[in-house]
């Protein structure tokens, strides 16, 4: 099979053995690839250069996985953007950090999402600008969340359909897929309170924290599993 090609973000390196490293991507036109990088640890400078690192983004060639092997093999990387800005503070490259690990647990092997692959290249580019990062947080989670299909409803409650109206309290329920009103909340085991300053606010423009820690909880729901970097990340939120 030909050599293909993509443009690509690394999600996370593994090493292999002594001489290799497995390689986490995220592509536009793949989706999520994992290939064997032989020689990369020994050679990185002939053959990589300026070596993989984690959070950058590059022109990848790779011969696909064949038969019974799990892992493709990658065969070049021309690094495009190392976004060294996002390097500068530790609330950028948590975010970072965050929003790869979200498309690794997310999204799977070999499944395109093009419009994901924009929004990730999109939030780190502006985590390495000089513009305010917290925004762009909430924002990603969101696009994330479309993107897989798993948006929640946050204009109606999701069991009686009324509009939970601004600035009232409310309930969310990762499990039913959105807002609860207060009339609906009992009904419901798994909630969680939103706080009434957050409802009919966007996750671009509302606070950035409270909707980090909302969207944080309906993805981990999502998962299965609790992120790594979430706790690090709700603290460096939480600075004044
Ligand atoms: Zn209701």
């Amino acid at each position: 099979m030909p050599a293909q090609n993509d443009d690509a973000v690394v999600l996370g390196l593994t090493e292999f053995s002594e001489t290799s490293q497995i390689v986490s991507l995220f592509g536009a036109r793949h989706g999520r690839l994992r290939l064997i990088a032989k020689g990369a640890r020994r050679s990185t400078r002939q053959r990589f250069a300026p070596g993989l690192d984690l959070l950058e983004r590059g022109e990848v060639s790779f011969l696909p996985a064949r038969g019974d092997a799990q892992l493709g093999t990658l065969t070049e990387w021309v690094q495009h953007d190392a976004f060294a800005g996002l390097r500068r503070d530790l609330l950028r490259l948590t975010a970072g950090l965050y929003a790869v690990e979200l498309v690794a647990a997310l999204t799977e092997e070999a499944d395109p999402h093009p419009e994901l692959f924009a929004a990730l290249v999109h939030l780190l580019g502006h985590l390495a600008s000089d513009a305010p990062a917290a925004p762009q947080i909430p924002r990603f989670q969101s696009e994330l969340l479309r993107a897989i299909g798993y948006a929640p409803n946050l204009d109606e409650c999701v069991a009686c359909h009324r509009p939970v109206r601004r600035g009232s309290p409310a309930y969310f329920s990762a499990a039913a897929g959105g807002l609860l009103c207060r009339d609906c909340e009992p009904a419901h085991v798994e909630k969680r309170r939103v706080p009434a300053t957050l409802v009919g606010t966007t996750p671009a423009t509302g606070d950035s924290r409270a909707w980090f820690e909302l969207l944080d909880y309906h993805l981990t729901h999502t998962a299965g599993r609790r992120f790594q970097t979430a706790a690090q990340l709700a603290a460096l939120l939480a600075r004044p």
